[in-house]
C-alpha cells in the first residue's frame, strides 16, 4: 500500500483491520466503493468488484439484503480468490442483517466487516435485540462493524425523543440543530451498545452520512472531537456528474485536511452506462491532490491562455498523461518509488521554465513569437531542447529514461 505523505496531520484512531487492510491514523487512508449490481448475481458482482479492486478500490462494499444475496457472498468470495483480487467485502445490511447474519454463517464468516445502519434494524425492543444479534455475529468472526447513520434513515425513536427534550427547553435550538445532534447520537450510543456487549473498541468503524457538504463538515467534527473511533467520509446521494464529483470533493477535502477522516467512499450516481470505478478515481485524485496518498505520477499542466497559439501544449499534456497511464502497470513493479514523480507540461515562457525547474522533468513549449523550441528540465537543469514532428515522442522517451535512470537506482540499490 502506497504510505501516506503525512503533511495533513491526523486525528488519532486505533486501528482497524479489515480483511488484510488496516485502517486507522497509522495508515494510509483507505479508498472504498460499492457495487451496484444484485449481489445474488454471482459473475456480474464479481466482475464488479474485481473491476473497482484493479481500479484501486482497496475495499469493496456489497449489499446483503435477502437470501439470495446472502447464499451468494461465499460463491463471490471464492471466485474474487481465484482470481487473485483480494479486495475485502464488507456486507451492507438493512432490516434484516441479524436473520440473514445468523441463518447463513458462511456469509457471515466471508465478508470482512459489516455495516450496520442503526436506523434500520428494527422498531422499539426489536431494535435493541436486532442491533445485539448483529454484534454478537461480529463477536464470535472476529470481524469489525461500521456503524455507518444515514441522514435519510436516521433512527425516528431517537430523533423524536431529542426533538421531545428540545421542546422542553427554556431556549430551543433549532430543528437543524437537533437533527445534527441525533445523527451523532445515534452513531455513538450504537457504539456504546456495541462496546457494552463484547465487540472491541477496536473494531468499530463510525459514519454518519448527510447530502448537504457543510452539514457533513458539522457533523463529523463533532464526531471528531467526541471519540476516537475510525471515521468512514462520505457524502452520501452526491448526485451524478461534475455535480456529484465537485461536491464529494469539497466535503471530503475539508475534512481530510482537518486530519479527519480515515476511509473514504465517493458516492457517485454514474451516468447510464458509465464505468462505477470512476468513484475510485475520484477517490484516488483527492487523497492524491492533498497530498495524503501518492498512486501515480502527476502531471502539471498550464491552462493555456492568449499566449499560445496551438494546441500542442494540450495534445502534449494529454499524451504524457496517458503514456503514463499505460506505463504505470509496469513501472510499478518494476521501479519503486515512480508514483512520486512530477511532470509538468506548460505553454510558454512565463511560467513554463520556473515550474519545469520545480518538477522533476518538465518541458516548456515555445508560445507566440518563441523560438519554436522546447527547453527540457530535469532535476531544475537543462537538459536538453526539443523541436520538430517527433516532439511528443522525444519527451516521452526522456520521461521513460529518467524513470528508470531515477527509479531503477532504487529498484537495484
Ligand atoms: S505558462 Fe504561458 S501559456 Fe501557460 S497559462 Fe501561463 S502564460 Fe499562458
Amino acid at each position: 500500500m502506497t504510505s501516506s505523505a503525512g503533511r495533513h496531520p491526523r486525528r488519532e484512531t486505533p486501528t482497524t483491520w479489515v480483511g488484510a487492510v488496516p485502517m486507522g491514523s497509522e495508515h494510509p487512508v483507505v479508498v472504498q466503493s460499492m457495487t451496484n449490481t444484485a449481489t445474488s448475481d454471482v459473475a456480474a458482482t464479481v466482475k464488479q468488484v474485481e473491476d473497482l479492486w484493479r481500479a484501486g478500490s482497496e475495499v469493496v462494499r456489497i449489499t446483503v439484503n435477502d437470501a439470495d444475496a446472502a447464499e451468494a457472498v461465499p460463491e463471490i468470495r471464492a471466485r474474487l480468490d481465484f482470481l487473485g483480487v483480494g479486495a475485502p467485502l464488507v456486507g451492507d445490511f438493512h432490516y434484516n442483517g441479524h436473520q440473514l447474519l445468523t441463518a447463513y454463517p458462511a456469509m457471515a464468516a466471508a465478508l470482512a466487516k459489516y455495516r450496520i445502519n442503526p436506523g434500520n434494524v428494527g422498531p422499539g425492543k426489536r431494535h435493541d435485540a436486532n442491533f445485539l444479534t448483529i454484534i454478537d455475529v461480529a463477536k464470535d468472526n472476529g470481524k469489525p462493524v461500521r456503524i455507518g447513520v444515514n441522514w435519510g434513515s436516521l433512527d425516528q425513536a431517537l430523533l423524536a425523543r431529542m426533538m421531545d427534550e428540545n421542546g422542553r427547553r427554556a431556549a430551543p435550538a433549532p430543528a437543524q440543530e437537533v437533527l445534527i445532534e441525533a445523527l451523532v447520537a445515534s452513531a455513538l450510543l450504537s457504539a456504546e451498545v456495541a462496546e457494552e456487549h463484547g465487540l472491541p473498541h477496536e473494531r468499530i468503524v463510525i459514519s454518519a452520512k448527510v447530502s448537504s457538504v457543510p452539514d457533513l463538515w458539522d457533523v463529523y467534527r463533532r464526531l471528531a472531537a467526541r471519540c476516537d473511533y475510525p471515521l468512514h467520509l462520505g457524502l452520501t446521494e452526491a448526485g451524478m456528474g461534475l455535480k456529484g464529483a465537485v461536491a464529494s470533493t469539497a466535503a471530503l477535502a475539508t475534512l481530510l485536511a482537518e486530519g479527519i477522516g480515515d476511509t473514504i467512499r465517493v458516492s457517485l450516481t454514474p451516468d447510464p452506462g458509465a464505468p462505477r470505478e470512476r468513484e475510485v478515481e475520484i477517490a484516488r485524485e483527492v487523497l492524491q491532490a492533498l497530498d495524503l496518498r501518492r498512486f501515480a505520477p502527476s502531471v502539471t499542466a498550464c491552462p493555456g491562455c492568449g499566449r499560445t497559439t496551438s494546441t500542442l501544449f494540450q495534445e502534449l499534456a494529454r499524451d504524457v498523461q496517458a503514456h503514463l497511464k499505460a506505463s504505470m502497470p509496469v513501472w510499478k513493479l518494476r521501479y519503486p518509488g515512480v508514483e512520486s514523480l512530477r511532470v509538468a507540461v506548460m505553454g510558454c515562457v512565463v511560467n513554463g521554465p520556473g515550474e519545469s525547474k520545480h518538477a522533476d522533468i518538465g518541458i516548456s513549449l515555445p508560445g507566440t513569437g518563441e523560438a519554436p523550441r522546447a527547453p527540457v528540465y530535469q532535476d531544475g537543469k537543462l537538459l536538453t531542447t526539443l523541436q520538430g514532428p517527433t516532439l511528443v515522442e522525444d519527451f516521452n522517451r526522456l520521461l521513460d529514461e529518467y524513470v528508470a535512470r531515477r527509479y531503477g537506482a532504487v529498484a537495484s540499490g
